[in-house]
């Protein structure tokens, strides 16, 4: 009886945790309704969780009836987490607190044909930099995250292989991590990350059943149902890029034809273009790459829409309706409650998000649409390397581990 009383106190506790971790902060009255426990329990957990430096009280709050309420949130110097990002050319990394703010920063840019050796070094570099980053007394590290770009086998911690990385397979990340830093490594794959990153703090916080596509060179997608990933029998649940528009279309680097992102991603947008300067389209933007080739870029090209050129609104309309047509199918399938647009076209916003959503709703059964949120993706700043942080949080509150 003692042992499972206990056990309830440890999982109240973790949920507490979570509760707080999730929302930033809330107050006692708050997490008993979240609960359903007595208020004289909460009392007795949080002043608990305070007494173990795990929670604090910071501010106030308003209740319903517009009494002062005290809120707690977790304690910034209980503990710290570090989120990586990486690519063929670049890594990026950061250090946040329990309060999820960003404690330090590192960033380092290489030539793309970097080895894998050297870009393992380059991880480990910038890690040792985010620990030592000044001598100020930092929170104990909790663990590391890597948003990985991408194949990932993450029960063995292996990041199986990432075409744009001549020579990456099977790297056993997470081993060779561990043995330098000696704390626990997560790992994850990117899009994932970023999912992750959407549902607690951006556009999939209200959402247990989403999707997020991920527009960017190639289109990547995750997939949440019930709050958790839908990963597949081997990992490659996602691959919308891949899934066939057009089987008369150009050859894609998977070997298929017509493959969704040869039409819709970054990739596919200097395509198009190039193809239109070869075809002598006339427009604006293009008159402007004619004179200066280097203007030809997707932040040149989205600020080119955003000013209405006609080239580039026909263009970013036509990839809004043909994604459409495939996340309709993709709707009528898995019925989500939440489509999340990000990656580099999100930038787009409503140019590509409108004629996605009238596309989805005319092709869908309308009972899979009528609640169905479209969303373009809030956290604009690292979110891959932002999720992976909180899959080290989201493990630890997961597992009920103390810190
Ligand atoms: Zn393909």
């Amino acid at each position: 009886m003692e042992k499972r009383k206990s056990f309830t106190k440890t999982h109240y506790k973790a949920t507490i945790k979570r509760l707080i971790y999730e929302n930033g902060s809330l107050s006692r009255t708050e997490i008993q309704k979240k609960l359903g426990i007595r208020p004289a329990s909460i009392t007795q957990l949080t002043k608990e969780l305070i007494k173990e430096k795990i929670l604090i009280e910071k501010g106030f709050g308003n209740n319903k009836k517009g009494k002062k309420q005290r809120l707690l949130t977790l304690n910034p110097i209980g503990g710290s987490v570090i989120g990586i990002e990486f690519d063929p050319q670049s890594i990026h990394g950061l250090m946040i607190n329990l309060e999820n703010k960003i404690i330090s920063e590192k960033n380092y840019t290489f030539l793309e044909g970097t080895g894998s050796n050297q870009i393992i070094d380059l991880l480990k570099k910038t890690i040792h930099q985010l620990i030592h980053h000044n001598s100020i007394h930092l929170p104990p590290l909790l663990g590391i995250g890597i948003a990985d770009p991408g194949l990932v086998d993450r029960e063995r911690g292996i990041s199986l292989f990432c075409s744009q990385i001549a020579d990456w397979r099977e790297v056993p990340l997470r081993q060779i991590l561990e043995k330098e830093f000696q704390i626990p490594i997560f790992i994850e794959g990117n899009t994932n990350c970023k999912l992750l990153a959407e549902s607690l703090f951006g556009a999939g916080r209200d959402f247990q059943n989403q999707i997020y596509v991920d527009l960017s060179y190639g289109i990547g997608a995750s997939l949440m149902t019930h709050g958790s990933f839908y990963y597949g029998a081997q990992g490659l649940a996602g691959e919308l890029g891949h899934v066939q528009y057009d089987k008369s279309g150009p050859i894609c680097s998977c070997g298929n034809h017509g493959c969704l992102e040869m039409f819709v991603s970054s990739s596919a947008v200097i395509r198009s273009i190039k193809n239109a300067l070869q075809h002598g389209v006339i427009s604006s933007y293009l008159d402007q790459i004619r004179e200066n080739k280097d203007d030809l870029s997707i932040p040149s090209f989205i600020r080119a829409a955003n000013e209405n050129d006609k080239f580039c609104i026909n263009l970013v309309e036509e990839m809004g309706r043909t994604l459409g047509e495939v996340i309709a199918n993709v709707v009528n399938f898995l019925n989500p409650e939440a489509i999340i647009i990000g990656g580099e076209l999100a930038e787009l916003g409503d140019l590509i998000l409108n004629p996605l959503k009238g596309t989805v709703r005319r092709q869908s059964l309308e009972l899979a649409t009528r609640n169905l949120s479209f969303k373009v993706a809030e956290i604009k700043d690292r979110p891959a390397a932002r999720g992976a942080a909180s899959l080290v949080l989201n493990q630890i509150f997961k597992e009920n581990q103390i810190f």
